[in-house]
């Protein structure tokens, strides 16, 4: 809890955890879209805490959002 990530932790945890790569330069908190090249290879653009605590891990295509929950 309350762990600051980096961007090269975030790219790290990408390449380990999901076919997706992060493109993205700079992390600035949560809050931020980062952007990442899905496997299809389309970008999307998600925030980490959503691409790590809500599994959405690939782009809408692959992955269509769930109706339920929060919308960005
Ligand atoms: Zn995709």
């Amino acid at each position: 809890m309350g762990k600051r990530w980096t961007i090269l932790e975030i790219k790290e945890f990408a390449q380990k955890n999901s076919e997706s790569t992060l493109l993205s330069k700079e992390y600035h908190g949560f809050s931020q879209k980062l952007l990442f090249k899905c496997a299809c290879g389309q970008n999307f653009e998600k925030t980490f805490t959503k691409f790590k605590n809500r599994n959405q891990r690939k782009c809408d295509v692959c992955q269509p959002p769930k109706e339920s929950g929060e919308r960005s």
